[in-house]
């Protein structure tokens, strides 16, 4: 159950598919340490995400641990269309490629329109992930003769990249319009955009999420070469970051990729932005029922590196051990955990760069590390100081309580975020009671364990936090502590 999981502080995406959209699925892999559900948009209809969506929120309430759900946009990803079966091409073929349109036998069609006029001789494109590449030789108006480098299997509808081409494309396609629209409906709580290249192209994102009324959040997945070059102003704008490693590796050479995960982590870590990495990292287990050392490695890497939320993809999706997948990667990931220097990252701020909610954030995790508290609880409405104090990765377990449903998913993928619901409450008195009860049912505290409390006093009126307060878990429940005692307080005038 999810409360038995509240150590583990890295939380667990899985990309849902065939191999585990049914609700009995779903429970085991909530069960397993399950903490997002991820819906790939490039496959599958409406009708079926639907379907996915109900029997991950059955199976979350019967269960009592949220799950937060991320509706992931295609975007413009040029795939192999038409074919038939599979194509074997071995290193010297030749290959003429089309697009749809100006197809003939024996082609390769792309679904990108006119394509030949993007690219150009002496360029490479990569076909499924780079697996395949191929070198154009000459371009005969519409038909592109290519020289096969890399061979392997050519299937239907595999992801095409050709990262020296300036594609004049929306980062939002129609079918990604559609799909939003359609998805608001289903209330994702985090919106996945895929081939974002600019910060401009999150604003518009979030324009229009506005105009549907969707309080969705909006992650960036970084898998291009301008998506690198724009990464600050990208991180500062979104809500969350995706080191989508399967096109990043292809679109920037894949030696570049261990480099630019690290940056990229580094600096969502840095400006409080949680980060997801994904792509490949028990691929083995689609077959096997262990991982490869690289992978154990790769998982534990990613933990160390900072990582909010490792991702699985094909692995949960369609692989034969969607549970186990989960299974291993939460053991890999406590026994990551047990390094102590991933704890208590303050950074190097300078004085002025304090703003109160950022001050009350840092107070709550140091009052937790000197007093050796055993939980940091939140009382917020929309969990943005769970969010910060994340931050600064307290070893303390982090708990958001809010009594408003909708916030609880969103903060999911947030490292070390646990979340809670509680009843309205009239008065901090009240809200601290219920807190202590939440706890201690919930086994996060024993009794006599130091909690440290973050509220917006006075809580009755909706005030922002500011205000960090400490109390002894299960004393008021006997009567012993009349009034807990307040050992900091941080005003905001
Ligand atoms: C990726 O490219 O690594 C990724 C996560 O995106 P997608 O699965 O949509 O290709």
């Amino acid at each position: 159950m999810a409360h038995s999981l509240s150590f583990r502080k890295t939380k667990i995406v899985a990309t849902i598919g065939p191999a585990s959209w049914e609700k009995e699925q779903l429970s085991k892999m909530i069960q397993a340490g399950l903490n997002v559900a991820r819906l790939n948009f490039s496959h599958g209809d409406i009708e079926q995400h639907r379907q996915t969506v109900q029997a991950i929120r059955e199976a979350s309430d019967e269960l009592a641990a949220p799950v937060g759900i991320i509706q992931d946009l295609q975007g413009p990803k040029i795939r192999v269309a038409n074919l038939k079966g599979e194509r074997v091409v071995e290193a010297g073929d030749t290959l003429v490629m089309t697009d749809v349109e100006h197809h003939r036998e024996g082609a390769i069609a792309v679904d990108l329109k006119n394509w030949h006029r993007f690219v150009r001789e002496d360029q490479s494109i990569f076909i499924d992930d780079g697996i395949i590449e191929l070198k154009v030789n000459k371009i005969k108006g519409t038909q592109v003769h290519c020289e096969v480098v890399f061979g392997g299997t050519i299937r239907p509808r595999k992801g095409v990249n050709l990262p020296d081409a300036d594609l004049p494309i929306e980062c939002m396609t129609e079918k990604d319009c559609a799909d939003l629209e359609a998805g608001v409906e289903l209330q994702f709580d985090y919106i996945a955009l895929s081939f974002v290249r600019t910060a401009e192209d999150i604003t518009k994102l979030k324009k229009r999420l506005k105009e549907l009324g969707s309080t969705a959040r909006v992650i960036a997945k970084i898998e291009k070469k301008e998506a690198i070059k724009n990464i600050a102003a990208i991180v500062k704008k979104a809500d969350g970051i995706m080191v989508a490693r399967g096109d990043l590796s292809v679109e920037i050479g894949q030696v570049h990729l261990p480099a630019e995960q690290k940056k990229i982590i580094q600096l969502c870590n840095k400006s409080g932005k949680p980060v997801i990495t994904a792509t490949q990292m028990l691929d083995s287990m689609q077959v096997n029922s262990r991982p490869t050392r690289a992978e154990i490695t790769d998982v534990a890497n990613a933990v160390l590196d900072g990582s909010d939320a490792l991702m699985l993809s094909g692995e949960s999706a369609f692989g034969k051990h969607p549970v186990r997948s989960i299974q291993t990667m939460h053991e890999i990931i406590v026994e990551a955990e047990k390094q102590p220097h991933i704890y208590y990252r303050f950074g190097n701020r300078k004085k002025d760069q304090f703003t109160v909610p950022e001050s009350i954030a840092i107070s709550a995790v140091l009052c937790s590390k000197q007093l050796n508290a055993k939980a940091i609880v939140c009382l917020s409405t929309t969990g943005k100081t769970a969010q910060m104090i994340s931050k600064y990765r307290p070893k303390a377990k982090l708990v958001a309580v809010t009594a408003k449903s909708e916030a609880l998913c969103k903060l999911e993928f947030c490292w070390g975020v646990q979340t809670l619901k509680i009843a309205q409450y009239e008065n901090t008195e009240e809200a601290i009671s219920q807190v202590e009860e939440l706890l201690l049912a919930n086994n996060i505290v024993n009794t006599g364990d130091h909690v440290v409390l973050t509220l917006g006093v006075p809580v009755a009126q909706g005030q922002k936090t500011n205000a960090v307060r400490v109390f002894s878990a299960g004393n008021r429940r006997k009567g012993k502590e009349k009034s807990p005692k307040a050992i900091r307080f941080i005003s905001p005038s």
